[in-house]
């Protein structure tokens, strides 16, 4: 007999596909495999209908036209293609500074860092304050007449908080800055507006809200202004000629679908999902002793749970891990032993890092999955105990 698969409350790293969304796509894989380039024939109308079906799915969730979604492969290459694509064409006038915040993902932090290395023009990175929220003021004040661009994530993928996103637009749009947000650990768990938000180019990916991976769109504001991008992937001009290369039809089907689904299905899924994360936290409470939620306790993701434990030793949290399949939350406990860039940011000290966890949980995540977890859990704390 094999062992039981663990619990699974790593939803931040990927969800899984809803089934709804697999029967969605499949037939794109076998019997309507066509190009959507390919005009001439039925298999290729077929594929093309396809992916403008998911386009209207996409733009409806977000409040979008269905000429403002670029589908892509996912988040990371949204945020390079936002963050690079607009400063090439502002730095044709002059404009050459971005202003960003200390805990985005990677996929903002190291473009960026990447436009200052080359000599191209220099990048502000604001701090955020003990619940990782940045300050909209502090934003306000960092711009100049050079800056091009704010980039500003919707939803924290370690700690959850959500970032005042109304507020940095409506400042964006006053000074005739773009604002662009990360957008992935959001996009189908909070409501999102484009237009009320004054969002000029927002990421998303399929896989985090129980699509496929390897698929996602990039948002680009069509009126109010145009935003204007260099492409980074040339070739056959596909999706406006933003994004060159045959589209992924079944992912994109996949990533509509899931949007559609996400439309109808998100206040349920996070009232249900915030009960589910209040239960795992009073049981945290009685299994493991004294602990600090992390991250924002109102403006946060509802199936976040960052937890510091101040009554457990580090070697517990590497044994939770065999069991449960959750994350260090940060790099901690790896072998490299680098403390996270977020947990940093909003003050953790190493030592508290190195008995942290990010707990997160999804729509496929069930009472009893939180008992099991729970219980497992319980059996590490007791057997350390003991020596
Ligand atoms: C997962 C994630 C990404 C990367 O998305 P991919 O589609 O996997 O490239 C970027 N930003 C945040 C906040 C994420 O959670």
């Amino acid at each position: 007999m094999t062992a039981p698969s663990p619990v699974y409350l790593d939803n931040h790293a990927s969800t899984p596909v809803d089934p709804r969304v697999v029967e969605a796509l499949l037939p794109y894989f076998t019997e309507r495999f066509g190009n959507p380039a390919s005009a001439q024939h039925r298999y290729g109308w077929e594929a093309d209908a396809a992916v403008d079906v998911a386009r209207r799915q996409v733009a409806a969730l977000l409040g979008a036209d269905v000429t403002e979604i670029v589908f892509n492969a996912g988040a990371t290459e949204g945020n390079n293609l936002a963050l690079m694509g607009a400063l090439a064409v502002a730095a044709e006038e002059g404009r050459t500074h971005a202003i960003t915040q200390a805990t985005e993902h990677k996929g903002v932090l190291l473009p960026l860092a990447e436009w200052e290395r080359r000599g191209q023009g220099s990048v502000t990175v604001l701090p955020v304050d003990s619940t990782g929220m940045v300050d909209p003021a502090a934003v306000e004040a960092a711009i100049t007449e050079k800056t091009a661009i704010v980039s500003v994530m919707a939803a924290n993928n370690e700690v959850g908080t959500l970032q005042p996103l109304a507020e940095i637009g409506a400042i964006c749009k006053a000074r005739g800055v773009l604002f662009h947000t990360d957008a992935a650990q959001a996009v189908g768990k909070v409501p999102l507006d484009v237009k009320a938000a004054g969002i000029d180019l927002l990421s998303l990916s399929a896989h985090k809200l129980y699509g496929p991976k390897g698929v996602g769109a990039l948002y680009v504001r069509r009126k109010g202004p145009r935003v204007a991008l260099r492409p980074q992937i040339l070739g056959g001009g596909h999706e406006w000629n933003l994004r060159s290369g045959t589209l992924n039809v079944p992912g994109i089907v996949g990533l509509g679908k899931a949007c559609a689904l996400a439309a109808e299905e998100l206040e349920s899924d996070a009232r249900r999902i915030a009960a589910l994360r209040s239960d795992l936290l009073a049981g945290l409470r009685r299994v493991a002793g004294d602990l600090r939620v992390n991250g924002h306790p109102e403006r946060r993701l509802a199936g976040n749970l960052h937890v510091t434990f101040f009554a457990q030793p580090q070697s517990v949290m590497r044994a939770i891990m065999q069991r449960v399949a959750v994350s260090a939350g940060s790099a901690c406990t790896t072998a490299t032993d680098e403390p996270s860039h977020v947990l940093r940011a909003i003050g953790l000290s190493e030592d508290d890092c190195r008995t942290s966890l990010r707990f997160g949980l999804g729509r496929f995540t069930t009472a009893e999955d939180i008992d099991r977890a729970l219980n497992e859990m319980a059996a590490v704390v007791a057997k350390q105990a003991v020596g």
